[in-house]
């Protein structure tokens, strides 16, 4: 089985174009990012709190996909924006059906 890893690079502008509370992000796609492409949500939020993270699929599809931090989502993480690792595996419900982890700033699978 050969190993991919992508680097986590955090997107200069909103990956999300709209705030989505519920699972329609699957269907949406950024082609015109780079895969592996992250960004923290919200970074506008009064009390500069990091509450999740979208990411541009790392295989190349485009798809968009957030996960929640705790204790608003199930997802944890080591707080650390430059190299995030993320404590649970990441996946895609739909499309491509990736799945991964983000370790230490970098996409694997
Ligand atoms: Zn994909």
């Amino acid at each position: 089985m050969i190993r991919h890893t992508t680097l986590a690079v955090v997107s200069p502008e909103p990956i999300m174009r709209r705030r989505i509370a519920t699972f329609d992000h699957d269907l949406m796609f950024r082609r015109d990012l780079n895969a592996g492409n992250i960004r923290f949500v919200p970074l506008d939020d009064p009390v500069n709190e990091i509450r999740g993270m979208t990411y541009v699929c790392p295989c190349g599809c485009g798809g968009v996909s957030h996960v929640i931090f705790k204790p608003y989502g199930d997802f944890s993480w080591n707080c650390n924006v430059n190299k995030p690792t993320i404590y649970q595996i990441l996946y895609r419900y739909v499309g491509c059906k990736w799945i991964g982890e983000l370790i230490n700033g970098e996409f694997i699978w």
